[in-house]
């Protein structure tokens, strides 16, 4: 076994082409419904939303997508990113285990999302648009949105849920240097915001609150396009350089992981790393076990509902067959701002239907103990929704120590926590708390699924 602790491609080495999970997943992916019909939308439907080409890979059953040379230039000012073995974390838990991680926050603005941010926006470009509108919770997405934006020579209309809007500054900041503009939501700018607004003068937005702002926005002004930050197929597919890179970096390291793990939010940086990983098992290859792990706040896949639901609270999405809490659910303020949301891609959705992937819910203390464990041993600061693929390989390692058994485990840091400071800082003064979610509250949200249909 080597003792390299970092594994790294040629500066060429990082793939030309996306993959589409839908190829290989028995039964394929659910389709998304026209909430006035009930009825598959049509490409036609899609189309007020969405580029051509996008409409194409959000439907398409072929195996892989070529990914655009103007876009593969770009992704070449940071990819292929660095796969590391976790030797000191290892010792730190004394366990048998083998750790990797593969690190996503080399990216220009720290987290996985420029992945698929820089490809919306050229397909945009194409189809002619001035300009890309879009929600952002924590602050990620927005961020890489207003950077592809402003690569593409294009403008950037960013809807950012007011809690984070007043907590994140620099965030804030970040965008505007990228020459973003940037809201806090709810807004007087939408009849979705006004109307929240009109309700609680003193709401603290929500992500299906901005998104339906977003939406409204991009429907009341056709030279602007809609870009979406997780969940959907192909912005799924577009996060799988992520697995593919890792695949040839674990065969560096003479290496296979028995376990991937990664966060879950919309469930893109998951995607983009245990997909390809997935795949090579349903093509009748090497099986490893996936593991979502997903905030015990926003217990989306442990305790949401398989149905069809919208993906804002203003319903003006089409209907998605995903795990749901519901969406007129408000999780709680807790710090991992990216995984706050009630839905989920219908592609994990599928993948845990298929017994391909399991998922466990967590503690948000116990999630920055394990940041700050990470930090101390490897050197990175996570971002508060990478400490839960941290907590989850640390969950595994300490198995594998109980059991004297020597696994290989792979997770994803989706990103740093440089701008997350607050929240470290609060962890460490002791304000942090765990909320759970009641049985009542879930309830109370679910009770307002639409109508429609329970499959
Ligand atoms: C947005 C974000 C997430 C959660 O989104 P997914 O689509 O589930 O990946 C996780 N980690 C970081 C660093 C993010 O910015």
């Amino acid at each position: 076994m080597s003792q390299q602790v970092k594994f790294t491609l040629g500066a060429d080495e990082y793939p030309h082409t996306w993959y589409n999970i839908v190829a290989d997943l028995p039964g394929g992916a659910a389709p998304a419904l026209n909430p006035a019909t009930g009825e598959p939308l049509t490409p036609d439907q899609m189309a007020a939303t969405m580029p051509a080409e996008l409409i194409e890979q959000e439907l398409s059953t072929e195996r892989e997508f070529e990914i655009p040379g103007a876009v593969r230039e770009l992704y070449a000012r940071w990819r292929p990113t660095p796969l590391f073995r976790a030797r000191a974390l290892e010792k730190a838990l004394e366990t048998p285990a083998r750790l990797y991680y593969k690190y996503e926050g080399t990216s220009p603005t720290g987290s996985h999302k420029p992945n698929t941010a820089l490809a919306q926006a050229y397909y945009h470009k194409l189809a002619g648009k001035r300009g890309l509108v879009t929600e952002t919770g924590a602050g990620q997405w927005g961020t890489a949105i207003s950077m592809a934006a402003q690569l593409f020579g294009m403008d950037a209309l960013v809807f950012m849920v007011k809690v984070s809007y007043e907590q994140k500054p620099y965030r804030r900041a970040f965008m505007q240097t990228y020459g973003a503009r940037c809201i806090a939501s709810p807004s007087i700018e939408t009849a979705a915001g006004r109307a929240v607004l009109a309700e609680d003068p003193d709401s603290p937005g929500s992500l299906g609150i901005a998104t339906s702002e977003a939406l409204a926005a991009a429907a009341a002004d056709p030279t602007l396009g809609y870009t979406v930050g997780s969940a959907l197929n192909h912005v799924l597919a577009h996060q799988t350089v992520i697995g593919q890179e890792a695949i040839a970096q674990m065969a560096l390291a003479d290496d296979y992981p028995d376990v991937v793990v990664g966060c879950a939010g919309g469930g893109s940086n998951l995607a983009g790393l245990a997909f390809p990983f997935i795949g090579e098992g349903l093509r009748g290859g090497r099986k490893a076990r996936v593991v979502a792990v997903e905030p015990a706040a926003c217990p989306t896949l442990t305790r949401g509902r398989i149905a069809y639901d919208f993906a804002d609270i203003g319903r003006l999405s089409p209907l998605v067959r995903m795990h749901t809490l519901g969406h007129t659910f408000v999780p709680p303020g807790f710090h991992a701002g990216g995984l706050r949301a009630h839905g989920i891609g219908p592609l994990i959705t599928r993948c845990l239907e298929e017994n391909v992937m399991e998922a466990i819910a967590v503690a948000q203390t116990d999630c920055f103990a394990a940041g700050v464990q990470f930090a101390r041993t490897e050197g990175i600061l996570p971002a508060p929704e990478s400490t839960h693929a941290v907590l989850g390989a640390v969950r595994e390692a300490l198995r594998c120590r109980e059991e004297g058994v020597s696994r290989s485990i792979l997770f994803g840091l989706s990103g740093h926590g440089h701008f997350d400071l607050a929240a470290y800082q609060q962890y460490f003064a002791g304000e942090l708390t765990d909320e759970s979610l009641s049985d009542e509250a879930l309830e109370r949200s679910l009770a307002a699924l639409p109508e429609l249909v329970n499959v």
